[in-house]
């Protein structure tokens, strides 16, 4: 902070509103500018490429400085806060004109990444969470809270152990974090490791009772607390109405499936790996919804899959109905599209931040619910019942806003046109007063061209002047000057004014200004009494939002031709039927796809698959672990048919395609998930391990390998899909009775390798490396050479290390001579498969090989 001494009065005020918001760019209001000084200035200019100026230049000691008109704040404000920044807005709190010496001001709002609620710069179809944490270190138990101040979605939960926070929060992808006092500062920086995100904090717990009932059903004193912070930190920061918020919700993160971050990462739930976005992503492939709110549901459904039978089955009879329902779905479809953003709307309905065309929004929005309700009328049972009872049109908004509100009203509040006709006596008179001015100030002219007989008397208008008679000097002998009072004088015209001509021109411009005045205390006066229904529009939100989902999952299903998978949670079998991965079909094409049936009886806990790489293993272990979380979503599946576990928790160590395993570090990442795993796992989980071992040297990796595969079968029994490179593992069929070989095709055809995607039952040929090399040209000495070596590795001998003899280049034997290099090819089509019966297989057929 510069010297605060020998400043005037009001850099003094500046430094003292300053140094409560040191973290954030104040925004100082100086007449029609927020202007910025010091550092914020530096760096504001830089970030958002203003001119740095300075007050007082010709001081020894300027103050950088730099402004921004005030009508343009709203953009420069969100791109500072989307580069992670907070801006803390003050205002003049008193009228400058009334006020004799400094005028009082205050910050009025501080706005963060995490309390953003300008549409404008909101994902519609994702929320913007802004989290709260507090510790008992005593226990190792936090309280974790998040809200998404937008839509006013409020939820609590008690979590134990740091790990589990750091998942929630990394899951969440939170804006925001604030933290309690309590918050060890080793939690505090793994968090910040973790997340790329703004810190808070929060010390004092929420004083206000305005907001506390929506902590009156918490009983959990660590969730209390939370919430308490939580609320404190918004009421501290948005100082105002917070009157959409919804009552905590506690949510107990193991009443769904669990996934910790890493495995959603890697499955490419919302994010795909390579590029970040949603594109290429089960999300991508799942989203037909048409609103934002339903966009939003989808993804917090996807992240928290269902464990209770009961409701994955209410779920898949929903979308059941649906598929076998009477209307057209695009019907339902484009109704759903006509609504807008309920709970961004209400939202910003509570916050006072909404104008006449959202309002319409929100009319045009609901007036779509009894549309909604006359298609979806049929499906009367079960649980559409219950949802389309709770379809509220909230008719009073809507004929408030009908009654109220122009049909096209312009973005301000304060220039008028916002008001309909017909609302309001008072309003009404103005209006007529403004347009029938216009016909007042003609009967006038036509009136005093009367009485004064200049025919060629107008009446016209200027702002110096406002309304004035102007008389051409040839006609000026017959003004009558007891009347007239001259006020201008022109080349070739004079111009006067009447005490009835101002008389009007008063009511006319009046009329104009008590108009706007009275037309904004209307509306305001509307949106007050809209804001008393914002609970109902919130819950219209919430069923349309699932009618989004469910219609999204029929016409999915529908679409690809998913079937509805059969769970049961007493069950450990799994038969999925001709399975498919959904996103890499919907890429590859339908036709492009192998399918392939993942069937592992009750009794059998781990697949070991072998194959070479590119033959399409982790995408079957993938497309595994897709359709585990589709089902418990309760939608349907990719598959012919399927019957399934319901499974508590799903563990991966997959690695993406371009994730190449090459340092110690990457290796231990890949011990520590697998420690997760092993510890966690449960005989109702599912673990998913690509080619675990594969970073470190072969025997260790192997020796690794093997003991984690015996520890699952014995200790954890979850069941297991397990892929590898070592070949020696196969053997371990013969000792656990729950353990099944598979691999993955592969076919020779007109000298290329073809991998079929296939899985086939059995190991996979031990000497496919060598064909492949073979394929390749390579020298035929040499595939002679690793053929022997082979041979007594296989046999359990030292392999003889004798060295082969040299060979002149140009005796060189070529396994065969190719033309051009020979392609590998990753893939070929269903129909190339079924149509070549020449071909031979590699995997499994060993015997007519060796
Ligand atoms: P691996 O894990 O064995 O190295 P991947 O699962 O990464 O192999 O698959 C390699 C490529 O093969 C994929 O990118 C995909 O294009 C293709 N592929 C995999 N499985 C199939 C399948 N069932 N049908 C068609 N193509 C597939």
């Amino acid at each position: 902070m510069p010297q605060k001494t020998k400043h005037t009065p009001m850099m003094e005020q500046y430094f003292k509103i300053k140094e409560d918001y040191e973290d954030a760019f104040l925004f100082y209001r100086l007449g029609d500018f927020y202007e910025m000084f010091y550092e914020d200035a530096i760096k504001a200019s830089q970030l958002l490429e203003l001119t740095l100026t300075s007050r007082n230049r010709n001081a020894d000691e300027p103050i950088p400085m730099c402004g921004i008109p005030h009508h343009a704040a709203k953009g420069y404000i969100e791109t500072l806060i989307e580069k992670g920044f907070k801006v803390a807005l003050c205002e003049q709190v008193e009228d400058p004109k009334t006020t004799k010496g400094m005028v009082k001001r205050e910050v009025v709002q501080l706005i963060t990444p995490g309390t953003m609620m300008e549409t404008k710069s909101l994902e519609a179809k994702s929320n913007n969470y802004l989290t709260a944490i507090v510790a008992d270190m005593s226990s190792d138990q936090y309280g974790f809270a998040y809200v998404d101040l937008s839509t006013g979605e409020l939820k609590v939960s008690t979590l134990k152990g740091k790990e589990s926070v750091l998942n929630e929060a990394s899951s969440l992808q939170t804006k925001e974090v604030v933290l309690g006092s309590s918050i060890p500062d080793s939690l505090a920086e793994k968090l910040s490791q973790r997340l790329n995100t703004v810190f808070s904090e929060q010390f004092e717990t929420l004083q206000t009772s305005e907001l506390s009932y929506l902590t009156s059903d918490l009983t959990q004193p660590l969730a209390k607390e939370v919430i308490s912070k939580l609320l404190a930190y918004l009421s501290n920061t948005q100082k105002r109405s917070l009157g959409h918020l919804q009552k905590a919700q506690v949510y107990e993160p193991t009443h769904y499936l669990k996934m910790d971050h890493y495995s959603k990462f890697n499955l490419e739930l919302s994010q795909s790996i390579r590029t970040g976005k949603k594109q290429g992503t089960l999300l991508w492939l799942l989203d037909e919804t048409k609103t934002a709110m339903g966009g939003r549901l989808l993804k917090q459904w996807l992240d928290r899959p269902l464990i209770q039978e009961k409701k994955i089955k209410q779920r898949q009879e929903m979308v059941q109905s649906l598929l076998e329902a009477f209307f057209e779905r695009s019907d339902l479809q484009e109704t759903l599209a006509s609504v807008y953003d309920l709970e961004r709307l209400a939202g910003r309905i509570a916050f006072g931040s909404v104008n006449g065309r959202d309002l319409i929004q929100l009319q045009t929005s609901l007036k779509q619910v009894p549309r909604i309700k006359d298609l979806l009328v049929g499906l009367d049972k079960g649980e559409w019942t219950s949802l389309l009872e709770r379809l509220d049109p909230v008719t009073d908004a809507v004929d408030l806003i009908k009654k109220a509100i122009m049909s096209e009203p312009p973005l301000a509040i304060t220039d008028g046109g916002v008001i309909a006709d017909g609302y309001n006596a008072q309003l009404d008179q103005y209006r007529e007063a403004m347009t029938h001015g216009k016909q007042w100030i003609a009967e006038l002219e036509a009136k005093e061209r009367e009485n004064t007989g200049i025919k060629n008397l107008k009446i016209g208008f200027n702002r110096v002047f406002g309304y004035y008679i102007e008389v051409t000097k040839s006609q000026l002998a017959n003004v009558p000057e007891e009347r007239f009072d001259r006020k201008q004088t022109l080349a070739n015209a004079e111009r006067f004014i009447t005490p009835e001509l101002k008389e009007t021109e008063t009511l006319i411009l009046e009329a104009e200004e008590k108009s706007k005045d009275l037309e904004y205390q209307l509306f305001i006066n509307v949106r007050e009494s809209i804001k008393s229904e914002i609970g109902r529009i919130q819950n219209l939100a919430k069923s349309l939002a699932a009618i989004d989902v469910l219609q999204s999952f029929a016409t999915i299903s529908e679409k690809y031709q998913y079937v509805r998978p059969t769970l049961t949670s007493a069950s450990h079998n799994l038969a999925l039927v001709e399975g498919r991965h959904p996103v890499v079909e919907k890429v590859m094409g339908h036709q492009e796809y192998i399918p392939n049936s993942v069937i592992m009886a009750p009794e059998t806990t781990i697949q070991l698959i072998t194959g070479p790489n590119m033959s399409g293993k982790s995408t079957y272990m993938r497309q595994l672990a897709l359709t585990v979380i589709m089902a418990q979503m309760g939608c349907f599946v990719p598959a012919e048919s399927a019957e399934m576990p319901i499974f508590d928790q799903i563990f991966t160590r997959i690695g993406a395609s371009d994730d190449l395993i090459s340092g110690q570090s990457t290796f231990m990442v890949e011990m520590m998930e697998a420690n997760e795993a092993l510890r966690h796992a449960t005989p109702n989980s599912l673990i998913l391990f690509d080619e675990l071992g594969r970073g470190t040297a072969t025997y260790d990796g192997m020796a690794l390998a093997e003991a984690i595969i015996h520890y699952i079968h014995t200790n954890v029994r979850a069941k297991t899909l397990f892929s590898t490179h070592y070949h020696e593992l196969t053997a371990l069929e013969g000792q656990l009775t729950g353990l099944m070989n598979s691999h993955v095709g592969a076919v020779e055809k007109d000298g290329e390798v073809v991998f079929l995607h296939k899985m086939l039952e059995g190991p996979a040929d031990k000497s496919y490396g060598i064909h492949v090399a073979k394929l390749a040209g390579l020298p035929e000495d040499l595939l002679k050479h690793a053929t022997t070596i082979l041979a007594s590795l296989e046999a359990g001998d030292t392999p003889i290390r004798e060295i082969p003899p040299v060979v002149e280049k140009e005796t060189l034997s070529i396994s065969e001579p190719f033309e051009e290099p020979v392609v590998v090819e990753s893939k070929t089509t269903r129909q190339e498969y079924e149509e070549s019966d020449q071909l031979s297989l590699f995997g499994g057929l060993t015997a007519e090989q060796e």
